[in-house]
């Protein structure tokens, strides 16, 4: 079997790409290195079932897969929001090419979309019927709407073509090969935790989030492509443990045996005031849930991120 993952070189993606391998695939990694990283899958270079190709997934281009997973996307706020453009074409255009080359080889389909479907939520925690309270105009709707429109697209394909298609809603994840500079909490929190620096907190802190280790990501998404049944469903992956910001706070300060100042910055526009998932339906459809604690989790990223940091050093001749 083959599979195709575009966005392989990002977080996600070169841990989607291990598990592939490991678990007997061929796979083919499809990255434009736009967020991602070629170093995330440079330990897989000399793998025999490996390969790359550096493309841009919104021009055209074809490959032979049994399985297509579409992560090619910016993920982070600051880097969608540098990126709007961009980021609102591989969510359309992008999952277009996917959707048919999918088609082409009578494959199975994969959606990564995202907890930002349900914007700002009125519902909670999310449940997969909620249809979200998103604003198709404001900052972050580049990323919103564009994941709205991927879902809606690969169901229309699903619908007109009878594709096998499968739609996942991931809630915030972290965990090696986060890139520390790309603006997301946690990554913000580890690298001015590891380097000594006050954590930025924006807003009073309150705002919840639930976070999700990468390895249970990857054992959900694996589990949804494997699970026959799914085809034209919709599952939320995510850890149910609600958190504010001013609680992660405390558990990297504790976990890391640092005491850091905080520094308050004005929240972002429509920044969400709380997120959990609901996951009731993948426990029940999957008999899948997430196992690693939260403390469990950072200590294994700031481990991975103290080796990452002093490279980067190394690199920049500090
Ligand atoms: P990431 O930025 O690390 O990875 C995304 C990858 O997509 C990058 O390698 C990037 O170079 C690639 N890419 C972007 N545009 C492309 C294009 N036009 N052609 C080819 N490649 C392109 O982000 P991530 O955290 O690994 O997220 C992966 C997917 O999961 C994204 O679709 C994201 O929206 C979704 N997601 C992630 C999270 C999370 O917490 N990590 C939460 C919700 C949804
Ligand atoms: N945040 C923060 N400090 C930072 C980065 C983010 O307090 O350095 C907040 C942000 O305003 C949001 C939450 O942390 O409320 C999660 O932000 P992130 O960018 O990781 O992802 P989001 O869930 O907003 O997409």
């Amino acid at each position: 079997m083959r599979a195709l993952v575009a966005g392989g070189a990002g977080f996600v993606g070169s841990h989607l790409c291990d598990a592939l391998l490991a678990d007997g695939f061929d796979v083919l990694c499809v990255d434009n290195l736009l967020t991602g990283r070629a170093r995330n899958v440079a330990h897989l270079e000399a793998n025999p079932h490996f390969s790359f190709l550096q493309q841009d997934i919104c021009l055209p281009f074809d490959a032979q897969a049994d399985w297509v997973f579409q992560l090619a996307s910016p993920a982070s706020p600051p880097r969608y929001l540098e990126h709007p453009i961009e980021t609102m074409m591989v969510n359309a255009v992008g999952t277009q090419n996917l959707l048919e080359i999918t088609e082409r080889n009578h494959g199975r389909f994969l959606v990564a979309s995202t907890s930002e479907v349900y914007g700002d939520p009125e519902v909670h925690p999310q449940v997969e019927s909620y249809r979200g309270s998103v604003s198709c105009t404001g900052p972050r709707s580049c990323y919103d709407e564009g994941k709205r429109f991927a879902e809606a697209l690969t169901m229309a394909y699903h619908r007109a073509r009878g594709l096998d298609v499968r739609i996942i809603r991931i809630f915030n994840t972290y965990g090696p090969r986060l890139d520390p500079g790309d603006g997301r909490v946690v990554s913000n929190f580890l690298a001015e935790a590891l380097r000594g620096q006050p954590l930025t907190i924006f807003g009073s802190g309150e705002q919840t989030r639930s976070f999700c280790y990468v390895s249970d990501l990857i054992a959900g998404i694996l589990a949804v492509m494997k699970h026959d049944a799914g085809t034209g469903e919709v599952y939320n992956l995510g850890n149910p443990l609600e958190r504010t910001m001013l609680d992660l706070v405390r558990v990297i300060q504790r976990e890391l045996a640092v005491d850091l100042p905080l520094t308050y910055h004005p929240l972002p526009q429509d920044d969400p005031r709380r997120r959990q998932p609901d996951i009731s339906k993948a426990r029940a459809a999957l008999g899948w849930e997430p196992k690693v604690a939260l403390e469990d989790g950072l200590r294994r990223t700031a481990d991975w991120f103290r080796t990452e940091l002093a490279s980067d050093a190394v690199t920049a001749g500090r």
